[in-house]
Order: C-alpha cells, then structure tokens, then sequence
C-alpha cells in the first residue's frame, strides 16, 4: 500500500513517514504542493494524507485539482485549524476525512486504515494472490500453501513489489527507490540481503521457487506454469 505525504513541516512530515513505513506502508514523501500534486496525478497512490498550509499552493488547491482531474484516490486532510468551516470546505471538496493537528499518531494510523480499507474494497484488490502465495494486504499477513508466514514490514513490502510487478524483472535501482525510498548505490547489498531473508521465508520449504535473479538486472517473482 502505497501513501503519499504532502506536509512542509520538517519535523511532522518524518515523523509521520517513519511511523507510516513502520506500519507497513511505503510512503513517499514531499514537501511542497506543486511537487504533491504532480506526484498525485502521475503515479498511482492508495491514498494522500495532504496538510492544508503548504508554503506554494494551499492544501485545498490541491484537493480541488485533484477531484476535477477526478482523481478519486481518499484524501486524509491535516490542518491545525479547528474550525467547523474548514471542516466543511474540505468535505465540500472532496476530502474523505479531517484530522486537526496536533494529533496522535495512532489516531492517524486508524484513519489511514479505515480509508485504505474503504477504498481498497471498491477500486483496488485486498488480497494478492500467485501459485499457493496469498498477501494479504489488510491484515498485513502472508500464508503460502496455507502455513502462515511472518515478514518484517520491509519484506512485506518488497514482495507486495514482486507480486504488483509478477514476471517483470525489477532493477534493484527501482526496489530501492520504492521500498526504501532512497537511491541506489551499488556499493549497498541492502537489497540483496533482503531478497535473501524473504526467499528464506518463502521459496526454501517448497519445491516451487517464486523468486528467481535475473543476473546484472535484478530480481523476478514468477508465476510457475
Ligand atoms: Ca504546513
């Protein structure tokens, strides 16, 4: 499940993408509106948690354009202003939910749930599925061939990328930048050694291997015949 942060706020915005990748997430981060916006309409995000004071164009500039475009992606909106007027502009607009700063993370992490869920159920799939390998994505739990297996939230991640990607080989540049959100160098085996720990879990105990290298491009989660 992939969030996107639009908060200029130094301190909140890493706060809440640490706790956000902790839960599971992969979040991408970004912090001012045009950078938001161009990210909301040119990749695909399960839903945006967009702060209303932005230092070029406003949160709900953004929400606005973003429902005109008809973007229907939930928008979990933070404002510090309490007022019942900016509660209902922003439902006006489009927003799906309304958190006033400053909040508890945990009372974040429950909207953010409760919305990716509800949107989940109409757009996306909550449940991935290759060969005996089922995700799923709202309990956050994997079984293969039934037997319950359990990942860390960056192995989680990575093969929610595999399976997303099936039978295309990703570059680690690419899982890189979208598991761990950071450039790759090819000095790191960061990646490598996470591929190791997650083929561990999945591929060792069954005859049927999932995860395959491709050398000197990267890696491919295969659907077998
Ligand atoms: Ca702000």
């Amino acid at each position: 499940m992939k969030v996107l942060v639009v908060e200029d706020e130094l301190k909140v915005g890493e706060y809440l993408k640490q706790g956000l990748t902790e839960a599971g997430f992969i979040v991408d981060l970004t912090r001012n509106g045009l950078d938001g916006y161009h990210k909301a309409m040119t990749e695909r995000f399960d839903l945006i948690v967009l702060d209303v004071m932005l230092p070029d164009v406003d949160g709900w500039h953004i929400l606005q354009s973003l429902r005109e475009a008809t973007l229907k992606v939930p928008v979990l909106m933070l404002t510090a202003r309490d007022s019942i007027d900016d509660r209902v502009k922003g439902l006006e607009l489009g927003a799906d939910d309304y958190l006033v700063k400053p909040f508890a993370f945990a009372e974040l992490l429950a909207r953010v749930r409760s919305l990716v869920r509800r949107g989940s159920v109409s757009e996306t799939q909550t449940t991935l599925t290759v060969a005996d390998l089922e995700l799923d994505l709202m309990r956050r739990r994997v079984t293969r061939a039934g037997r319950r297996i359990s990942l860390t939230a960056k192995e989680f991640a990575l093969l929610e990328l595999l399976i997303r990607h099936l039978d295309e080989v990703l570059p680690r540049s690419l899982i890189a930048s979208q598991v761990w959100d950071m450039n790759f160098d090819s000095n790191t085996n960061v990646i490598d050694v996470a591929i190791r720990r997650l083929r561990a879990k999945i591929d060792d105990h069954f005859d049927i291997k999932l995860i395959h290298t491709v050398r000197g491009m990267g890696y491919v989660l295969e659907a077998p015949p």
